[in-house]
């Protein structure tokens, strides 16, 4: 499958068979370097450095180590030695081969490199394939903040294949999982349904089932950032459910992964919307099961409500004591609105 509705293309695929001829359509430079974590070299790496190496690349290496913790400017700076030493130029181009930390580094790193080198995206995440590789975020944590320093950068090229979440973690399959149902939440209905029917292939790794998720997730998601690429009130829909979501997630001390945080702050959204009188009861039951379906949370017993309303409040969407929530109308359509009243924020969550 090749999406071209805006100016790169997205390849979806089932395997990295094409990955070279693809490259050699971009007619870049013959300079590769292929960023990746420790975790990902070991199974992707080889193959995808030598499917590029026939089609007449260059082709190094840069492995960074694993996890959220190593998302920081340190990461970023191995990059440009790296580039500096092999004497990269404009032309040239990062490969990010990994889940979102991967991509948003060495997003961030091209993007600032003599100013901008070609960058191209290889998710190997659930959570990257739906989600972080569409939409030109790119940037590191800093000082416990996070994504605080980064740019808007697109990349050439995104090239998903699909079979690689083959060897993710489920509870990371799972947690991507999330924002893919997310995406039908806020604006596709049927796709909600197809996502809820066809649960058991994607555990089972069908991968038709896959490609078809990951056409519709660049669709949904490049169509809202196409439309409003610099986050104002369209993307903003994109965040359903992380208003809360991101509070659980800090309170947590991350210990949860984002998208199990994602899913609890749609059931806390479906909750509040309801009790909103937005929303009827039967979707607010649907959604619930879809989740658990999906093998995500929907709440947290033991959860210190006190310290999630603190964060919520303190976050950065909260402008003139108003907190600014993304809430359902029903499965498949959502609207902006401020709410004021803290009280029922805890009543819902403790729920
Ligand atoms: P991740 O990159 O940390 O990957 C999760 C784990 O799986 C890591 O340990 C990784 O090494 C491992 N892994 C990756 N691919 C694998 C594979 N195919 N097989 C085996 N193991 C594999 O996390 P993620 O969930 O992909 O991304 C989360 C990050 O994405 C966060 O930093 C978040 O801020 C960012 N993000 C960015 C955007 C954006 O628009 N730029 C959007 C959403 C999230
Ligand atoms: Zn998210």
């Amino acid at each position: 499958v090749n999406l071209k509705e805006r100016s790169y293309p997205i390849c979806i695929t089932t395997s990295f068979d094409d990955f070279g001829k693809t490259f050699l359509s971009l007619r870049t430079g013959k300079k590769l370097l292929i960023v990746t974590d420790e975790n990902v070299d070991k199974y992707y790496s080889d193959i995808c450095s030598k499917e590029l190496e026939n089609n007449g690349f260059e082709v190094s290496r840069h492995v960074l180590a694993p996890g959220e913790q190593h998302k920081n400017l340190e990461a970023v700076y191995g990059i440009y030695q790296q580039l500096v030493e092999y004497k990269f130029d404009r032309t040239d181009t990062l490969v990010a081969l990994g889940g979102g930390v991967v991509g948003d580094i060495t997003g961030f790193a091209a993007a600032t490199y003599m100013r901008g080198i070609n960058f191209v995206q290889v998710p190997t995440t659930l959570l990257s394939q739906a989600d972080s590789s569409v939409g030109g975020k790119t940037g590191v944590d800093f000082n416990g903040h996070k994504n605080v320093i980064g740019a808007f950068y697109q990349p050439k090229l995104v090239f998903i294949n699909v079979n690689t979440i083959k060897t993710l973690p489920k509870r990371e399959v799972s947690a991507g999982l999330a924002e893919v149902i997310k995406h039908g939440l806020i604006l596709d209905e049927e796709y909600c349904y197809y996502i809820n029917e066809n649960a058991e292939k994607i555990f089972n790794y069908d991968e038709n089932v896959l490609q078809y998720l990951a056409k519709k997730n660049c669709a949904i998601k490049g169509s809202v950032v196409e439309e409003d690429e610099k986050e104002n009130e369209l993307r903003a829909i994109l965040n359903f459910g992380h208003t809360i979501g991101h509070a659980v997630e800090t309170v947590q001390n991350f210990s949860l992964l984002h998208g199990e945080c994602v899913s609890i702050g749609i059931a806390g959204a479906f909750r509040l919307s309801l009790y909103l009188g937005a929303v009827n009861e039967a979707a607010v039951e649907n959604v619930k099961k879809m989740l658990l379906k999906l093998e995500l949370p929907v709440s947290l017993p033991g959860l210190d409500v006190e310290k999630v309303y603190s964060h919520i409040f303190y976050d950065k969407k909260v402008k003139d004591n108003k907190l600014k929530f993304v809430l359902p109308r029903r499965i498949g359509e959502v609207f902006q609105c401020n709410i004021e009243d803290s009280e029922l924020i805890k009543k819902v969550l403790f729920d």
